[in-house]
């Protein structure tokens, strides 16, 4: 069911370019473990004509580059980018499903994500012209004042595989509205659609070297991106682990970062709650994108009252989740990403069997499927706080239970963990939900839902799920170094 992987190269300065050292990394459908392709591995010798590329299109004559160009003109070229997606809409979400499992209803939506979010930062960078020169009222009469909110210059963006172009592109639309230029480096585990993101880049005719993707393994590609010394900013999304390696380089040059990290998100129920649809958020928010989700909402704390019911209610309908090849119609779970990440998602299981935990449901590969890296969505209950699986990021389709009785209890179970992206909260009194929300320690809550992500709204964590913020205008302020002008009159 796989769809054919067209062959690329690396995307510098506009042109497709073999990698200096003509490496390559196999691709491997997740869904059968065979070999479909491969992409180009960049080295810092690759890095190194990128960032080359970046910095002369940003020093092209005086008023013709990308950074001095007008709001309106880089509008004009996102505009352009979201139309040709939207058009190659189909095919995009196949090359995902093949790349990295996800069910193919589930990547066309991110699709119409990656078309929407351009569409939103070509407003963004229209509205940007007007803002230039904003006045600061100043307390002496011969002083005048203003502001100009200028690109921070060649920017370095170092990306995931769970999912490969929304995740680029929460970064690729800000970066290039704000007039920067940038170097993509996506997850060597899934790049088809990145690699299809400079095909549409090329067509469109976005200037050369604005846009610049290198695939490759994060020490050799990402490595020397994010310590180089023409690179002026980082932002990152992947792993905690590797945003305090990537913090730790950025810091020998004070370079800024954000960092887009890990989760372990909570969602509480309360007693209250109309059972069905609190079930159908709990599942949805743990086991969507095959429970790859960094936010996903992967520790239930649930009304001790309603454990029962709820529970059942959780295990039947997990049942009836459809484990399958991501392209069968109805695939609600698909293969996780790798033979590793497979691996990994099994010792978590099986730690918490040895540490006492009971497996509800799933726990193991589901029997009707003999090859692919597939997980069943997995209840896992009896857990205490010291638990490895209650603690540490999973980052498959595995659900931690646990009960309370006060909403004070709720609220610190709810907080206890050093991570702090999303949580959630259930209940059918909207005063509790508004008082439970602010206690939450983290950046992103959704009251009686779990997941819904919107591009005009802000997005990242606290704690070690990483700080700034992403998306709506906190997303263009990223890539935006602002300039105060004042003289004397
Ligand atoms: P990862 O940290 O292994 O890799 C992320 C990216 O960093 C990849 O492109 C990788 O090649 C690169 N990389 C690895 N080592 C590097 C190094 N030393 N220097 C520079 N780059 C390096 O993460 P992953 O496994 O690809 O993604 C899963 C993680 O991403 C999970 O922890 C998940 O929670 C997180 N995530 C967070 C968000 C968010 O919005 N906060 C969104 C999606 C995923």
């Amino acid at each position: 069911m796989a769809t054919p992987i067209p062959s690329r190269q690396l995307f510098i300065n506009g042109e497709w370019r073999e990698p200096v050292l003509k490496k390559r990394i196999p691709i491997i459908n997740p869904a059968t473990e065979e070999t479909i392709g491969d992409i180009p591995a960049a080295t810092a010798e690759d890095v190194e004509l990128a960032v080359d590329a970046a910095r002369k299109a940003l020093a092209r004559n005086k008023g013709k580059d990308w950074a001095s160009a007008s709001g309106a003109v880089r509008a004009k070229c996102l505009r352009a980018i979201a139309a040709k997606v939207t058009e190659r809409k189909s095919e995009l979400a196949k090359l995902e499903s093949t790349d990295c499992g996800k069910p193919l209803e589930e990547a066309a939506w991110d699709i119409d994500d990656v078309a929407g979010c351009f569409e939103y930062y070509a407003d963004l960078a229209e509205a940007l012209d007007a803002k230039q020169k904003a006045p600061v009222s100043l307390p002496m009469e011969n002083f005048k004042s203003y502001v100009l909110r200028e690109p921070i210059g060649v920017v370095g963006l170092i990306t995931p595989w769970n999912y490969p172009m929304l995740m680029a592109v929460w970064k690729v639309a800000p970066a290039l509205a704000a007039g920067c230029a940038a170097i993509l480096k996506p997850s060597e585990l899934a790049s088809v659609t990145c690699l299809e993101l400079a095909d549409i880049c090329k067509e469109v005719g976005l200037p050369a070297g604005v846009l610049n993707i290198l695939t490759g393994l994060g020490p050799e590609a990402g490595s020397p991106l994010t310590s180089h010394p023409h690179v002026d900013k980082i932002a990152f999304t992947g792993s905690s682990v590797t945003g305090s390696k990537i913090m730790t380089a950025a810091a020998q040059m004070l370079k800024p970062v954000t960092l887009e990290l890990g989760g372990k998100s909570p969602i509480v129920v309360f007693e209250d709650v109309d059972l069905d649809k609190a079930a159908e958020w709990t599942l949805f928010g743990c086991f969507w994108t095959n429970g790859q989700i960094c936010s996903a909402t992967s520790r239930l704390i649930v009304h001790e009252s309603i454990e029962a019911e709820f529970l059942d209610k959780l295990v039947k309908w997990a049942k009836n989740i459809k484990v399958s090849d991501p392209f069968e119609e109805g695939c609600r779970l698909g293969p996780l990403v790798s033979g590793g990440q497979y691996e990994k998602i099994l010792k978590f299981i099986s730690n918490a069997k040895i540490e006492g935990a009971t497996i509800l449901y799933g726990g193991a590969r589901p029997q009707h499927l003999k090859k692919g890296f597939f997980v069943e969505p997995t209840i896992i209950t009896d857990i205490t706080t010291s638990m490895e699986i209650w603690r540490e990021e999973v980052f498959g389709p595995v659900l931690c239970v646990k009960t309370f009785s006060t909403e004070d209890e709720a609220i610190e179970l709810a907080n206890d963990t050093h991570y702090g992206l999303g949580a959630a909260v259930i209940s059918n009194d909207l005063e509790r939900c508004d008082r439970v929300s602010k206690s939450f320690q983290a950046g992103v809550v959704w009251i009686n839902c779990s997941q819904p992500c919107f591009c005009q709204a802000p997005w990242g964590g606290k704690k070690r799920s990483g700080f700034g913020r992403e998306l709506g205008e906190w997303g263009l302020d990223n890539y935006l170094s602002v300039k105060q002008v004042t003289q004397y009159v």
